[in-house]
């Protein structure tokens, strides 16, 4: 299981880590900064660099068995892979600019989230957009989401991640019904993500400290997929 610091800290670019061992799916590290693609969040790209200044290109990071983060490396650096032992200490450094896109977005669903009150039933987050898509019949109105949206990262909300016990949710039925998602039970605990005033729910992607680091956003596409399904494109305006 590699321990994924980007959990607790979405801010952190590079860690110090031990090579584990590579094989035709990825790179695996004691630890890491990268975010394996998941919840419709992208997965990171960036680079290992080794004790000697060389450095692995990684286009990709994905999911492996057991917890594992595999980081997928660009093509025709086997020569360079050759060379790391296992053991080695490296460091891993994402792509930073890529992956506060992905955060910015990742943050603005969220908003998107309360301002449309449907349930979700698909969602992507990328380095150019994001995409969502909602449960719903009723028409949406693209200058009344860009204003919420725009008004929301104006207020400058705080978001934090908070951690409760299943006992705790089960307690407070109040919580529940201000998600848009049930929360997965049965692990111990439930990882929140509140933005202050806005929204709750269940989620483990990485997100922004506050609203208004998300800047302008424009909804550049309002789709009918089905009679029962809405999509919505953001981009940075
Ligand atoms: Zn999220």
């Amino acid at each position: 299981m590699t321990e994924s610091i980007f959990r607790d800290a979405p801010y952190q670019r590079e860690n110090e880590a031990s090579f584990e061992g590579v094989d035709e799916r990825g790179i695996r590290l004691d630890r890491t900064v990268f975010y394996p693609r998941g919840g419709g969040q992208a997965g990171d790209a960036g680079s290992i660099l080794l004790a000697d200044g060389a450095a692995i290109a990684v286009a990709d990071t994905v999911k492996g068995e057991g917890g594992a983060i595999l980081h997928v490396p660009a093509p025709g650096q086997e020569a360079q892979l050759a060379r790391l032992a296992t053991g080695s200490p490296v460091t891993a450094r994402i792509d930073w600019e890529r992956r506060h896109r992905h955060m910015r977005f990742h943050t603005a669903t969220h908003l998107l989230c309360a301002i449309v009150p449907h349930p979700t039933n698909g969602c992507s987050i990328t380095r150019d957009y994001a995409r969502l898509d909602f449960d719903m019949v009723e028409p949406l109105d693209k200058a009344h989401l860009e204003a919420e949206l725009a008004r929301l990262v104006a207020e400058a909300h705080d978001v934090r991640t908070v951690w409760i016990t299943d006992e705790e949710l089960d307690a407070k039925p109040e919580l529940v019904r201000t998600m848009s998602v049930q929360p997965p039970r049965g692990v111990g605990r439930v990882r929140l993500l509140e933005i202050d005033g806005v929204d709750l729910q269940a989620c483990g992607g990485t997100h922004v400290a506050n609203t208004r680091e998300i800047g302008a956003l424009k909804v550049v596409k309002i789709e009918k997929k089905s009679a029962r399904a809405r999509r919505v494109v953001l981009e940075f305006a």
